[in-house]
């Protein structure tokens, strides 16, 4: 029986993947009694939303625009959180906001955005359509048939002109290797003449502003071509007499998750020999995140989100607007500000980088028979989709009092659905000191898909509730998300 590495006490050597804490958010972390207060008052899971954040993730994108001196709109991807404080924190900046649904679309506008700074994105319904149509939002649209309905609709209600984009996709370039996947949105980029017929014929309706891609991938390679393609597809434009000025090049700018890259290799590493048996099981079942051992070899590739990503968000988008066009051998960003053209971008996940916390509290701490320690908590894999999104990460854990055994343990955590696979994460977690019940365990920087996108209400629990944080008169003060408005923070602009 193979097994793990021990310290001479015999305590298993832990192996950290510990998130990384910006200071505003390890501020709000350090308020333990503050955030056990919240636990208790409304339950669990809890999340925590810390909208100032997002202000910040903006400007830190602007500035981006600006280093490269370009025009264009940051839209933030309204469905990587439900959260209300943060569509009107956003409202309070300058930025966009991109809904791809009717609900998101009405939050949007009532959270007071400007129908110039929305952009409707997604596969849409008819409701949808109008409610842009009627009051004056961008269109992003998926395909021909899309506009040829919108056109309809503008014109049987007798609506002004509609601003549209359009979505390709399915880009190649000669001489570059992609590995992109088919994709279910976007006109193919070799059928752009359709799309243009279809403009022209509706040009009462219609009025094309750019075109636009988004690519469920964070491959370079892939989105230098798409871009490139776009360029392309606005040259097509202006042959045909069409005036359209901007690339909308979507969202994928991805987060850094882990403060530190040697830990992510270890655990990686450390993995691969767990897969293969050379040390114990490091996994819930010995489950091998896509790896896989035959006849002494690692085969399969790891299924997980590359959690330890230095370039990430903005940095991301600077790398990118640097690269090379494929084809026209010039930097992007240089092509793009030639050209004199806006370029959008769609951040979710980027924007919502170290907005918000799960916290989730403990109901038991309890030792099996095999050694293994199990934590069961209060919420449920659904609450913290970490595993559904592949995303390895520690939480921090908020002790009611001082811990009573001090030292690392290495723990599975349980939810609280009856079933089998309701692992908040299949991986063995290890927590710097044991938790006890009461005790919260805080999952940080979730508020980008991983707090609320996968939320039911199975086995009729809550959906977790959320609370707003914010600083203020340099005090941490909170409300109930759907009561948070920017004007609270009355002490900064005074
Ligand atoms: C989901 C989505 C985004 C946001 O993607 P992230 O990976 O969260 O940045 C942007 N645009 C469109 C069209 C999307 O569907």
């Amino acid at each position: 029986m193979p097994v793990a590495p021990r310290l001479r006490s015999g305590v298993e050597l832990p192996l950290y993947l510990s998130p990384r804490i910006a200071p505003t958010l390890r501020s709000a972390l350090n308020e333990s009694a503050l955030l056990t207060q919240l636990s208790d008052a409304l339950g669990s899971p809890l999340g925590v939303i810390l909208p100032q954040q997002l202000a910040d993730n903006v400007a830190a994108f602007r500035a981006v625009f600006s280093d490269h001196r370009l025009g264009g709109q940051v839209y933030y991807a309204h469905k990587a959180n439900r959260s209300s404080a943060l569509v009107r924190e956003l409202a309070a900046t300058d930025a966009g906001i991109d809904v791809a649904s009717l609900a998101e679309l009405q939050h949007a506008l009532g959270a007071g955005f400007v129908p110039q700074r929305i952009m409707a994105t997604g596969p849409k319904n008819q409701e949808f359509l109008w409610l842009a149509a009627r009051t004056g939002v961008t269109v992003s649209a998926d395909s021909v048939g899309e506009l040829v309905e919108l056109a309809t609709l503008v014109t049987e209600w007798a609506l002004p002109p509609v601003r549209v984009m359009t979505r390709l996709s399915g880009f190649i370039s000669s001489g570059v290797q992609l590995s992109s996947r088919r994709s279910r949105f976007g006109v193919s980029a070799f059928a752009v003449s359709q799309v243009l017929d279809v403009i022209e014929k509706h040009s009462d309706a219609l009025d094309l502003v750019g075109v636009a891609f988004h690519l469920d991938s964070i491959g370079l390679p892939e989105k230098t071509v798409a871009l490139e393609g776009c360029l392309a597809a606005l040259d097509e434009c202006r042959r045909r007499g069409l005036r359209p000025w901007s690339v909308d090049i979507g969202g994928g700018f991805g987060v850094n998750y882990l403060a530190d890259g040697a830990q992510w290799e270890q655990y990686t590493s450390a993995l691969t020999e767990a897969v293969l048996g050379k040390r114990a099981p490091l996994t819930w079942n010995g489950h091998g995140y896509g790896l896989r051992a035959e006849a002494g070899h690692i085969r399969g590739s790891l299924n997980l989100y590359p959690a330890h990503r230095p370039v990430s968000g903005p940095a991301y988008l600077d790398r990118l607007l640097r690269a090379t066009a494929p084809e026209q051998r010039r930097p992007l960003g240089t092509l793009l500000l030639d050209n004199m053209y806006d370029l959008h971008v769609e951040p979710g996940r980027a924007l919502l980088d170290q907005c918000g916390v799960v916290l989730a509290s403990v109901l038991e701490v309890r030792d099996e028979a095999n050694g293994d320690t199990v934590v069961r908590l209060d919420c449920n894999a659904r609450d913290v989709s970490l595993e559904e999104h592949g995303v390895l990460m520690d939480p921090v854990v908020v002790h009611r009092t001082a811990p009573a055994k001090p030292g690392p343990a290495g723990v599975y955590l349980f939810g609280n659905l009856c079933l089998e696979a309701d692992l908040i994460t299949r991986r063995k977690v290890f927590l710097p000191s044991r938790p006890r019940p009461g005790d919260l365990l805080a999952f940080v920087n979730t508020a980008g898909y991983l707090m609320d996108f996968s939320a039911t209400q199975a086995l009729r629990q809550p959906v977790g509730r959320k609370v707003a944080m914010y600083h203020d008169d340099g005090a941490w003060r909170w409300c109930l998300d759907e009561q948070y408005w920017p004007v609270h923070r009355r002490a900064e602009t005074a």
